[in-house]
Parts: C-alpha cells; structure tokens; sequence
C-alpha cells in the first residue's frame, strides 16, 4: 500500500512518501454515509444522555429534558434544527447544550472521511469501522459526563475488532488484532494493577479494543496522542486552576482522540517516522 520514494538532484535528496490508494467508495456514496452518520449521531448523543441513566434509548421519544416538550419531526433534523432554534427548545426556550449538534457533526464527518478512505473494497469492513468511530464517541460523551466506560460498550468493541480481524479483509490481520490488544491491554492491566487511581479498568478494556481495532504499532500512535493531549490539556486546566474547571478528567475521551488520529492518519504518521530514521 505504501512505497517510499527518493528523488536524488546531486546532493540533494528529497524523499516522498506515496500512498497508493483505490478508493472503493465513491464520492457520492460517501456523502450519503456521510448524511447516514448526522442521523446515528443524533441517536447516539440519546445513548449517552440515557444509558447511563439507566433509560431507555427506545421511549420515550426525544424530548425537551427541561419542559418535556416532544420534539417534532424537523426538531429531529441534526444540527441544522439547532440552528434554527437558534439553540433553544422551541417550547420553553431553554439553551440546548451545543455539545448536541457537535457530536452529530463529528459522527456524520467521521462516517464520510471514513468512507473516502476506505481501501478494504469489503462494506463489512467499512461497516464494522463505523461501529468502532461511533463506540468511541459514545465512550467519549459517557466518560466525560460519569467518569465511566461501560463494558457493554467497551467489551462488544474489543470483540469486533478481533473478529474484524480475522474474518474481514482489512488491516489488522486477526494474530496481530489479537496479539496488541493482548500486549497493550496487558500492560495497561498491570498498571492498573499497581497504580489503581492511575488508571480504571475500563481504559484498560477501551486500550485493549483499540490494540484490536488499531493493530500494532498504530496504537502506540493513539496511546502517545492520548498521553501529549492528556498532558497538554489537563496540565494547562492545571496551572490555570480557574473555577468552573474539573478537578479530575477522565482519560477516555483522551484515548479516543488517540485513536480516531490513528485510525485516519496513522499509516502515514507512521510510515513519516519509520523515514526519519
Ligand atoms: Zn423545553
């Protein structure tokens, strides 16, 4: 998939990294994915206001949490019914959490580029992709508002990502999916083992899916992102310590940062390090 290419002018030597790719999903295909993923965005930020609330995701229908207001159809129209609420129930007015439309822009985004990039030519492979983006950002939401990531997200996770593996034509192959989440989830495990308020074992689960999915040595890519964006982030809410700031942040939301880069760039990031050397 990927060569390396040197181009000499004397002394001069200039290497370019080409990536070679035959796009399996064309450009229309992927903006109807793309429209697909605004709509499962919209069902997910339900999962995360529900489910760890112990409601359920089916009934009752979508509606104001403030008035109970039931929302219409066209109040159901991802992001673009945000904008024209100007943020607001349309009832009592009240100020829906820009965090609504931001999570449905991120999973329609994440569906299209996705797509776009999809080189396996097996729709299975591109459907248990989107699956993974779309787990990741509910394990985003649900460890950003409860300090938690469920098993019942993160357990299935790790299981699609080894099946994917051995089953489906894409990168990883199934002993590599299975031998990084082994190495990396172990690791962790051992970790948090030793230092259990360093680290939950459900980062240790949601590490070990990622090894699935990512496969050696992208997740190293996403554990390294994690851990530079952790530091940066939390250690600039740290030193400014002002009020209203969280005193603790869970590390999830952070892990899935990690792995959406690697899984969008990380064979480019990693093929521009190996060049380095
Ligand atoms: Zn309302």
């Amino acid at each position: 998939m990927m060569r390396n290419l040197r181009l000499c002018f004397g002394p001069l030597q200039i290497k370019l990294i080409l990536i070679e790719r035959t796009n399996s999903v064309g450009l229309e295909l992927s903006l109807f994915i793309g429209a697909f993923g605004l709509i499962i965005g919209s069902f997910l930020n339900v999962v995360i206001y529900r489910m760890p609330r112990g409601e359920s995701v089916a009934y009752p229908g979508s509606h104001c949490p403030t008035c109970g207001h039931m929302l219409r159809a066209w109040e159901l129209i991802p992001v673009l019914s945000y904008l024209i609420l100007g943020g607001r129930c349309a009832k009592c007015r009240e100020k829906i959490s820009i965090r609504y439309p931001l999570f449905e822009l991120t999973n329609g985004l994440l569906y299209f580029f996705a797509a776009r990039q999809d080189t396996s030519g097996s729709f299975l492979q591109l459907g248990a992709n989107l699956v993974f983006l779309s787990v990741l950002l509910v394990l985003a939401g649900i460890d950003w508002d409860t300090y938690r990531l469920p098993d019942i997200f993160t357990l299935p996770l790790l299981g699609i990502g080894l099946v994917a593996g051995f089953l489906l034509p894409g990168d990883p192959s199934g002993w590599v999916s299975l031998g990084s989440a082994l190495g990396v989830g172990g690791f962790f495990w051992l970790i948090a083992l030793v230092y259990p308020k360093g680290m939950g074992l459900g980062d240790v689960k949601l590490i070990a899916a990622l090894g699935a999915f990512l496969g050696f040595p992208k997740v190293l890519l996403a554990l390294f992102i994690a851990s530079l964006a952790g530091s940066i982030i939390g250690g600039s809410m740290l030193l400014l310590k002002q009020k209203g700031f969280r005193e603790q942040i869970p590390f999830g939301p952070y892990l899935v940062l990690g792995a959406w880069i690697a899984f969008f760039w990380g064979d480019a990031l990693v093929t521009y390090y190996l060049s380095t050397f």
